[in-house]
């Protein structure tokens, strides 16, 4: 057993100086009510063999105090761990951490305060929502379609000379059937075109301006994979565009320069790190995207591990991979690897664009869109699959779910079973007999834990159409767990909040996780803390081939770690999102917080809880 002593007093005298001055000396090692229900597990996680007092290394900094839980595979709790250079070289007792401690180590004490793993967002999109956050008409903090348009009409006035007001964050709900209305624009901005993207980033509310430029007239034929939505007398477009008809107006507006998609990585990367979280897999990249990871990176600027999901173009087929292949090899280097191909196979939910195996309740035939033809789905992600890619599907309704599935179960037919790591996000309805099917195929579940409450995507635009036998599989956290299936979370930011800690909430009780809801949402998918913890850590890790080197605190990994201002096994479950990160370390050098580990400024500009 790990040992429970803490310094001897004379290391304790020979580092006063260098202590934190949070603590009034080394907090008493954390009794098994504050490490939780399970209580401290096992030996000191990758205690250095042979430690004690002939330590050889002199680490640079020391963290001891506090619980440390680790997520290591047998899911150890320790007390120490010491950091030199960018890495982890000891993790255990606070006794035998002692020894890595010389002139020039810092001691920091913990104070009774949790180290975690850093997180890692398995879905989320870090430039476009954080430019459109940062250099666009942000509407993520309002509610309704009366605070939304007052928002238009002030930024219109604000920026006289934008030819476009672009912008993003309206919610569904907000609008009848979730269908804004081109009129309420009209009225606070005749003149000039508008097009603005809901939170889910599937819906584009634009004005009659918009409507002219892009030639989307009554004759106008919705395209493959999208829809025009109209009035049902007149046939008029409406000024709601769904998945790819958007485009029909987005492509008219200049792109963002790449200034300010620097401005909104930037962005994104001081939220992140405010967050905990040092890894992502950004869900969509293009060319331009790259290099702005690139530019970062090469300037030192990118403070997380990057996995970039290539596009895969709807409109084109295999003759895209080529390019694919040549941004791999031109793109993956630093912190970043282009190694994913992201595959989007139908829409949402909400818009009647999730790909059902049976119709919606109450729309005729209607069973949403299969984005891929299923047949060229098992072609791509089979050639893929033989080029090393990762692929990384959108899948929400339960056809696309299958459609998915047998696409991978075509490509291991083919190429063999192949250490790939195939995931596919969102998986909201499931048929299920295709849950086992993620553990057969090796296929991660990359859910996104904050959307599984009952709010009103939920009880408003999801089950009033479905019945109720297909009510049941709704995001089947629990369900696939169980299935013995690996579970990566993330946060499809600007979707939805990017703090891993509001999501964990939610994965744990199936409740809103600032009261919105006080029952639990299927309470049979809830999961406990430690299982959720390893989908936003090392499992999460696994999804972005990081595991050998981060994801979980273990001698040899990088220091990418955390600390809590709370023990979150000590904790009421709704107290979780409360939680406040305290210090975040990429690669053992802070980049949020700092030592003293007294509560941070919020980064500049960035707003939230
Ligand atoms: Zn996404």
């Amino acid at each position: 057993m790990r040992t429970r002593s803490p310094l001897p007093l004379v290391l304790l005298l020979a580092t006063v100086t260098a202590w934190a001055t949070a603590g009034p000396g080394i907090a008493a090692p954390p009794t098994p009510a504050q490490t939780g229900p399970t209580g401290p597990q096992g030996a000191g996680a990758g205690a250095a063999p042979g430690g004690g007092s002939t330590a050889k290394t002199r680490a640079d900094v020391v963290l001891h105090g506090g619980p440390v839980y680790t997520v290591d595979a047998v899911r150890s709790w320790a007390e120490a761990v010491a950091i030199k250079g960018d890495k982890i070289v000891y993790v255990g007792g606070s006794k035998e951490a002692a020894a890595y401690i010389g002139p020039k180590t810092r001691v920091v004490d913990l104070g009774g305060r949790m180290v975690l793993p850093a997180f890692q967002d398995a879905h989320i999109h870090p430039i476009s929502s954080g430019t459109s956050m940062s250099v666009s008409c942000n509407l993520h903090d309002q509610t309704t379609k009366e605070a939304y348009t007052k928002k238009v009409a002030e930024y219109a006035a604000a920026h006289p000379s934008a030819s476009w007001i672009r912008g993003d964050g309206w919610l569904l709900p907000a609008f009848p059937g979730g269908i804004p209305d081109k009129r309420l624009l009209d009225a606070v901005l005749p003149g000039r075109p508008a097009y603005l993207e809901s939170k889910d980033g599937h819906t584009a509310w634009v004005n009659s301006k918009a409507l002219e430029i892009a030639g989307i007239t009554k004759t106008t034929p919705d395209p493959a994979g999208g829809r025009i939505d109209r009035d049902p007398k007149t046939g008029e477009a409406v000024g709601s565009l769904q998945d790819s008809a958007m485009s029909l107006v987005a492509d008219k507006i200049p792109p963002y320069t790449q200034e300010e998609r620097k401005t909104g990585l930037r962005y994104a990367l001081r939220m992140l790190a405010r967050y905990g979280v040092t890894s992502f897999q950004d869900a969509s990249v293009g060319p331009e995207d790259l290099e702005t990871y690139r530019a970062l990176d090469a300037a030192g600027e990118l403070t997380a591990r990057v996995v970039a999901s290539l596009w895969w173009e709807r409109s084109k087929g295999l003759e895209q991979i080529p390019a694919f292949l040549n941004e791999r090899r031109t793109f993956t280097r630093g912190n970043v690897r282009a190694t994913t191909v992201k595959i989007m196979q139908d829409g949402v939910f909400e818009a009647q664009t999730a790909a059902l195996l049976k119709p919606y309740v109450g729309k005729g035939e209607q069973k949403g869109l299969s984005m891929v033809e299923p047949e060229l789905l098992k072609k791509a992600v089979t050639e893929l699959d033989h080029d090393g890619f990762q692929v990384h599907f959108h899948a929400i309704g339960d056809a696309a779910i299958r459609q998915c599935l047998d696409a991978v179960e075509a490509a291991r037919r083919t190429n063999g079973a192949r250490d790939a790591r195939h995931h596919m996000a969102h998986i909201q309805l499931f048929d299920p007999t295709d849950i086992p099917r993620f553990r057969t195929l090796g296929v991660v579940a990359n859910f996104q834990p904050l959307w599984a409450f009952a709010d009103d995507y939920i009880t408003e635009l999801t089950l009033p159409f479905l019945d109720a036998e297909r009510q049941r599989f709704i995001y089947p956290i629990g369900s696939l767990l169980r299935s013995g299936a690996v579970i990566a979370f993330g946060s499809d930011w600007s979707v939805s909040s990017a703090n891993p800690l509001e999501e964990l909430e939610v994965a744990v009780t199936r409740m809103g996780p600032n009261g919105e809801t006080k029952t639990p949402y299927l309470p049979d998918e809830r999961i406990d803390l430690r299982d959720a913890l390893a989908a936003f850590t090392l499992d999460a890790a696994y999804v972005n081939f990081q595991d050998d080197t981060t994801g979980s605190i273990e001698t040899g990994k990088l220091a990418d770690l955390i600390v809590l201002d709370r023990n979150l096994f000590a904790i009421p479950p709704a107290q979780i999102s409360e939680t406040k990160v305290l210090l975040t370390l990429f690669g053992g050098k802070p980049i949020f917080g700092d030592w003293s580990l007294a509560t941070p400024a919020l980064p500049d500009g960035v707003a939230g809880r």
